[in-house]
């Protein structure tokens, strides 16, 4: 099967042939159809996060159809449309297992990391970490609900019930979490680098009472932000933006160092937590939600073969909602 594989962190991914996985007990085949390029895999590649399998296949947002059943994996019925998010497997044994929060777990295995992902035509996953599809999206659009979308609802639930909400970096995460606020009744302040006025207006689209610079204050004080960008000097910004008793999520897997900062801009009983992973049960609450807000989610696609590229424009800001890569036969666009 064809495949972008990552030889080594730093590298451009390399188109390759390599055998088609086989599932095993308790593994479902799919024939991947979408998978959305997500900011981790932008981290993956570019060695910010330790000890990847090598080579790896990235691509943790997959919508694929049933293939193949492996052994004991008869969840899934072969030709039926499902989604592989972040999360691969967890010991289900650990105290954080065990307790509600297996996206804690010390033994998780991740997608597209620990686990050949989606950037391929297979792809293998333990079938009970799958998630089944709400009906009335394309694969494609469907795609970025598996981690900007459920990454996303988890930050905003972290974020507390509070009406005036900032989100910095509109992307991929932001664009969903901005509907689904949005349909919560809240109010959504969207920052994004400064002078990327084409993000500002694609906020103000999707219901953002305000949109502006990253650097700038908004027009009132928020009750809570979430940060999807991965820049550190974004929580001191964030945390000057909010009220008495606000938070800051911090909902990446990485982040550049946060400089330091004067006590008092924490006091008030503001805090700043960060967003790890995703538990099936995230999973579960957002893929019904989505549907009934309904959460439509603007994609640019890309052919498989031009992975690299979904990257770089991604790296550099050029992707308004999200990059999804499709099936490596889908001619190329004729625009990039
Ligand atoms: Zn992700
Ligand atoms: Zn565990």
């Amino acid at each position: 099967m064809r495949a972008m594989l990552l030889d080594a962190p730093g590298r451009p991914l390399r188109s390759a042939a390599i055998p088609r996985p086989e599932p095993g007990a308790g593994q479902v085949l799919l024939a991947v159809r979408a998978c959305g390029v997500c900011r981790t895999d932008l981290h993956l590649r570019d060695g910010e996060l330790p000890d990847p399998k090598l080579p790896l296949v990235l691509g943790h947002e997959i919508v694929g159809t049933v293939a193949a059943v492996g052994p004991r994996a008869d969840r899934f019925a072969p030709g039926q449309r499902i989604g592989v998010p972040w999360l691969a497997w967890s010991c289900g044994e650990c105290r954080y297992c065990r307790g509600g929060r297996e996206n804690l777990c010390d033994r998780a295995r991740y997608t597209g990391y620990q686990i050949d992902g989606g950037y391929a035509e297979y792809a293998v996953a333990d079938a009970r970490f799958c998630f089944p599809m709400p009906v009335g999206y394309g694969d494609l659009e469907a795609a970025p609900l598996l981690c900007a979308g459920l990454i996303g609802y988890r930050s905003l639930v972290a974020a507390g019930d509070g009406e005036r909400l900032g989100l910095y970096g509109f992307g991929a995460a932001a664009h969903i979490v901005a509907q689904v606020a949005r349909h919560q009744g809240r109010r959504v302040f969207a920052f994004t680098r400064p002078g990327d006025t084409a993000a500002q207006q694609f906020a103000r689209d999707l219901g953002a009472a305000w949109a502006g610079a990253s650097d700038a204050p908004p027009p009132e004080p928020l009750d809570a932000a979430i940060i999807f960008a991965p820049a550190g000097a974004l929580v001191p910004m964030a945390l000057r933006a909010v009220s008495k008793g606000g938070t800051v999520v911090c909902a990446g897997i990485h982040m550049t160092d946060i400089p330091s900062f004067p006590y008092d801009i924490l006091w008030g009983e503001r805090a700043v937590r960060s967003v790890a992973n995703l538990t099936r049960k995230d999973g579960e609450e957002f893929l019904a939600l989505a549907p009934k807000v309904p959460v439509r989610t603007q994609v640019e696609p890309y052919p498989l073969e031009r992975a690299n590229e979904a990257l770089d424009n991604l790296r550099a800001g050029r992707v308004l909602g999200a990059a999804v890569l499709t099936a490596a036969a889908t001619p190329p666009r004729g625009s990039r």
